[in-house]
């Protein structure tokens, strides 16, 4: 006798089949899209920051599966998030086409994050190399100079990417660099200069030759220390750049920009009282940043421009609470390694929140103003025995805080 058939569900969530968009079946057991999905991210997080072959990274993630990881490790930044999830898309699509003459040919789509210092660029270019499993470098664009000068010449930038390669060049060739403040090579007037600048026009000259794509000859111990060395040949095509920086001011040229075309013929039919003054940022376009004093060929290689919220209270409030490895998350794990059971009040957060708002620490100042409640504790506790709990609060805070030295604090972001 046949007896109604039990509606097949997923063996890992229960969800029914009607429930699901796809049921997968094994040897004994089936698996649902949802529970796909899911353990596709733990596979991603687990593997994070390990460089994998060639062929699991063009199982890329969507661009929306990007943004839910690095919505993970980064607080807010929604439109960067958004514009930095298609740039990486698109480049490992690039990397993974075929080479066909016929072929339409996808540029690179190297990328410039514009945003106060501490807003999360830098963490935001970290987390993207983590997520795709590739090396992952910084460059202080301040200390290069042009070749023969003294500072770093460019090609340290990749000897420290071949170096978090392990010196494997075939990984460092798909791997991403962070150009930290890239403002600061900018040439100082809107003409191109006459006289020798070394540090700007014409570090960006030099730069300009690793953004194209070429094949440079690294030291791989860097710097000219070591003249006997045996260069490396690298080839920069499929590096993927991402550049940030402050770019101070540049909300003028923004301004005059918009401005001449609201009069002019409208900019993207925006008109004036339509202008978010307060946020001029948002309407930032290549043109800027060839005002500010960038090169147009450093600005053309750079083709994909976003920009970074300055962080409210609400962002460094989640900061210190929300992401995987947040602040407080670390400290209570530190304390539970000595068994030690460690909690936050709200008003004791609210209270490093503030802190930080006052003295202008920015999310960077969280780290140390956390350090400084906490270092009593962390001397003390490991050696007495009852120690089992501890409980921040607001009073505990605010008399840890008074005895540290701003000062010092400052110095350290
Ligand atoms: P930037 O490169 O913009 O100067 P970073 O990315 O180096 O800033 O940020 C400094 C630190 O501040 C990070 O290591 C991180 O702990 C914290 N931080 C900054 N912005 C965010 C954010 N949006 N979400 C989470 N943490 C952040």
């Amino acid at each position: 006798m046949a007896g109604k058939k039990e509606e097949e569900h997923c063996s890992f969530c229960g969800r029914p089949k009607s429930e699901t968009i796809i049921l997968v079946s094994g040897l004994e057991a089936q698996i649902c899209n949802h529970c796909i999905e899911q353990a596709k991210l733990i596979l991603d997080e687990e593997t994070a920051g390990q460089f994998l072959a060639p062929d699991y990274q063009n199982s890329i993630l969507k661009p929306a599966e990007i943004k839910k990881f690095l919505d993970r490790y980064v607080i807010g930044q929604d439109e960067a998030k958004k514009v930095l999830a298609v740039a990486v898309y698109n480049h490992y699509k690039r990397i993974s086409q075929k080479q066909d003459d016929n072929e339409v040919e996808i540029e690179k789509s190297n990328i410039v994050l514009v945003g106060e210092t501490g807003t999360g660029k830098t963490l935001l270019a970290r987390t993207i190399a983590r997520m795709l499993h590739v090396p992952f470098a910084i460059a202080d664009a301040t200390v290069l100079t042009e070749a023969g000068y003294v500072g770093e010449d460019v090609e340290s930038i990749l000897t420290r990417l071949l170096q978090a390669a392990d010196y494997n060049v075939a990984a460092a060739e798909k791997g991403i660099i962070f150009i930290d403040e890239l403002d600061k090579i900018a040439r100082k007037s809107d003409n191109p200069s006459i006289t020798r600048d070394v540090s700007g026009e014409g570090v960006q000259q030099a730069l300009l030759k690793l953004l194209e794509g070429s094949e440079v000859n690294v030291p791989p111990q860097g710097g000219r220390k070591h003249p006997e060395q045996k260069m490396i040949a690298v080839n920069t095509k499929n590096i993927l750049f991402i550049a940030g920086g402050a770019f101070q001011g540049i909300e003028r040229h923004i301004a005059a920009r918009l401005r001449t075309n609201v009069v002019g013929y409208s900019f993207a039919g925006l008109n004036d009282d339509r202008v978010d003054k307060d946020n001029l940022l948002q309407y930032i376009a290549p043109a800027d940043l060839k005002k500010f004093g960038l090169i147009p060929e450093i600005v053309g290689r750079l083709p994909v421009l976003t920009y970074l919220h300055p962080l409210s209270r609400d962002a460094l409030r989640r900061i210190l609470i929300e992401p995987k490895n947040a602040l407080t998350k670390q400290f209570i794990k530190l304390f539970e390694m000595d068994g030690i059971e460690l909690d936050f009040t709200d008003e004791a957060l609210d209270f490093i929140v503030d802190k930080s708002t006052e003295f202008k620490l920015g999310a960077r100042g969280l780290r140390s103003i956390i350090e400084a409640i906490m270092i009593d504790a962390m001397f003390e506790l490991p050696s007495k025995k009852k120690a089992k709990k501890l409980t921040v609060t607001l009073d505990y805070a605010a008399g840890k805080f008074e005895k540290a030295n701003i000062s010092k604090l400052k110095a350290a972001v």
